[in-house]
């Protein structure tokens, strides 16, 4: 069915990925701009949008989804592109991309053991050896249609029955190796790698099983969980636990959580936690990360609040590659995750659970406080700082350089300049200190990304720009009798040609339109415009039309404020210029000018006063707000 190995590839990639291979791109609110690879140009006009899949340019006018993308960007016709993405995105379009049927039909009998396997165990563990099994899992808390729907099993102590099913069933003793069901000796001689445990069958995200996780049930048997080794199947650094039952949940829940324990996101699911997947006994990676995001904007990180266990947990996130040991998982690993930060698009967060206790236990004992810890996760930078004085004694040198570098880790990863900054001030608020001393201690180096993004970077946006920006996009949004600006009311010449292009359109069926009506009613010149506020447009895409025509109302005043400002300041100065030729007549019609604009100005905030101002604007329009407060003006 090529028409759902389209969808498919076009949910398993990221056409920010997909793009950026060719494209630098950076992020531009909800979505993300670069330079055209189509046409030549020296300031992006370039957008791609994730949420939509698209991409689409507003200097030449370009636009489709990601194969159109691929097309055109190597030239292949559509069969060629679908092969290309279906490769990368590990999807099979067979009438179209016929993969090698020798490697398919190896992966196919490789899936077809560990299934076999997998009800082998499944049915010792409702036999009469299985009551040991049983009696563990029903201790641990869990209900017979979580056994029953997860096919938890068996692996009886005599490591040799496995064996012999799948002998008896036709497969060969090298694929039972090379999955990691049975193990081989160095004389040559095989067994049943799983021995007197209770097994978790693990599958991967279509719900195939590709290994399996053991569980031991008397104190004295080591390790305690014993899992598959890494086969062609099975990924520890990119498959999780639950997560084939977990997709639906997450999708709908627009957040994932992970824990470190089979168990723990077995009663998850079992108390209707289902967004909940298990890391494979290796800390939380890169690839994980990529299989989640694609399903929710928001991942959160279960963590025991025990101090050395994080701190052990943060130290943990220097090593650079996924550790294989099966021993002592922890999920978090800060090292690695920086990129994500990067594109802002996936909020990575942590959960604190009360000090020594599991998933498991906090979940069976008050499901209500797992709901709540779960919605007050700490955005990971937040949850770094907040613990700083519990893990490092931060009255002595030696705890303050070792909380500044484990605090330092993290903020250096941020990819905004203002953000960074604002955390580096906190951090010195928390340790005392000046932050130069934290940029020493961390070792700060320049940003890696620095010289990746400087084919986009452009001057800061001024207060103003976004403000004119910002009431742009919503004139695009609001309803026809909302409050309209005038032309005169935006500074930039940019803007004011913007509006006016605006009031001849009829009312635009939507933004898309309008945008691309825009761009070819102006030209090329105005591309960056039009690309900074397609982004003003998205990040106020959800606001109701009652919202969006309050919101231009408020933005409106406050646009003409500065109009007004700006001219009180023109006369003011004027006045004092011309003082001496002036006559007393000409200084008193000044005044009166200069006394009419303050009153106006005076009102104009009351006005936004009473209105009270919806949140959603930028952070350096807020700021205008404290530049121009009234006693500013009326002083
Ligand atoms: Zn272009």
């Amino acid at each position: 069915m090529a028409d759902s190995a389209i969808e498919e590839i076009k949910r398993r990639l990221d056409p920010v990925d997909v793009i950026g291979q060719t494209v630098q791109l950076k992020r531009a609110g909800r979505s993300f701009k670069g330079l055209c690879p189509f046409h030549s140009e020296k300031s992006p006009s370039f957008v791609v949008s994730p949420e939509r899949g698209t991409w689409h340019c507003f200097g030449c006018s370009e636009g489709g989804d990601i194969f159109s993308f691929v097309q055109r960007r190597d030239n292949l016709d559509f069969p060629e592109a679908l092969r290309l993405l279906a490769a990368r995105a590990g999807v099979e379009v067979e009438r179209i991309s016929r993969p090698d049927p020798g490697v398919r039909e190896q992966r196919d009998r490789l899936h077809a053991l560990v299934e076999s396997a997998a009800l082998f165990y499944r049915s010792a563990l409702t036999s009469s050896d299985g009551g040991r099994a049983r009696a563990y899992l029903d201790g641990r808390g869990l209900v017979d249609a979580t056994v029953e729907r997860f096919g938890l099993g068996y692996a009886d102590p005599s490591g040799r029955t496995l064996e012999r099913h799948l002998l008896k069933a036709g497969f060969p003793v090298d694929d039972a190796v090379a999955v990691g069901a049975l193990g081989r000796s160095e004389e040559g001689r095989t067994y049943d790698r799983f021995r007197d445990r209770v097994i978790f069958p693990i599958r991967d995200g279509d719900g195939r099983a590709i290994g399996f996780g053991g569980r031991a049930m008397r104190d004295d048997q080591q390790p305690k969980y014993l899992n598959s080794p890494q086969s062609e199947l099975f990924d520890k650094g990119a498959n999780l636990y639950a997560l084939d039952q977990a997709a639906g949940p997450i999708r709908e829940a627009r957040r994932a959580i992970v824990v470190e324990g089979y168990m723990d996101a077995l009663i998850a699911h079992q108390h209707g936690f289902a967004n909940v997947v298990a890391t494979l006994g290796t800390a939380i990676g890169e690839r994980h990360i990529q299989t989640l995001r694609r399903l929710a904007p928001e991942i959160v990180l279960a963590l025991d609040a025990d101090p050395a266990g994080v701190k052990a947990a943060l130290r943990g996130s220097d090593v650079a590659s996924d550790t294989t040991a099966d021993e002592s998982p922890t999920i978090l690993r800060v090292r690695g995750l920086g990129r994500f930060f990067a594109d802002r698009r996936t909020e990575i967060k942590v959960m604190l659970l009360p000090a020594g206790r599991d998933p498991d236990d906090v979940i069976r004992a008050d499901p209500a406080l797992w709901a709540r810890l779960a919605s007050q996760a700490l955005p990971i930078v937040d949850f770094v700082l907040h613990g700083l004085a519990q893990r490092h004694d931060l009255s002595a040198s030696a705890g303050q350089r070792e909380a500044a570098r484990e605090a330092m880790t993290v903020i250096q990863d941020l990819p905004d300049p203002i953000e960074r900054a604002h955390y580096i001030q906190r951090l010195a608020r928390i340790l005392n200190t000046r932050e130069e001393f934290l940029l020493q201690a961390a070792g700060t180096r320049p940003r890696r990304q620095a010289a990746v993004e400087a084919p986009v970077a452009e001057p800061p946006r001024s207060q103003a720009e976004q403000l004119g920006d910002l009431v742009l996009a919503l004139l695009l949004r609001a309803p026809s009798d909302a409050t309209r600006p005038e032309a005169a009311d935006f500074e930039s010449a940019e803007h004011r040609a913007v509006y006016e292009r605006l009031g001849r359109l009829a009312p635009p069926s939507n933004a898309d339109a309008a945008l691309d009506w825009l761009a070819h009613e102006l030209g090329a010149t105005f591309a960056p415009t039009l690309v900074r506020l397609r982004a003003a447009y998205d990040e106020n895409e959800r606001l109701t039309l009652d919202e969006a025509s309050k919101e231009l109302h408020v933005r409106t005043l406050e646009l003409r404020k500065q109009r007004l400002f700006r001219q009180h300041q023109a006369l003011d100065s004027a006045l004092r210029e011309d003082a001496d030729r002036l006559s007393a007549a000409e200084r008193r019609a000044y005044e009166e000018r200069l006394a009419a604009l303050a009153a106006h100005l005076g009102a104009l905030f009351v006005e936004q006063q009473r209105l009270g101002v919806v949140g959603s604007a930028s952070w350096s329009v807020r700021r205008g707000h404290e530049v121009l407060s009234p006693e500013v003006v009326s002083g």
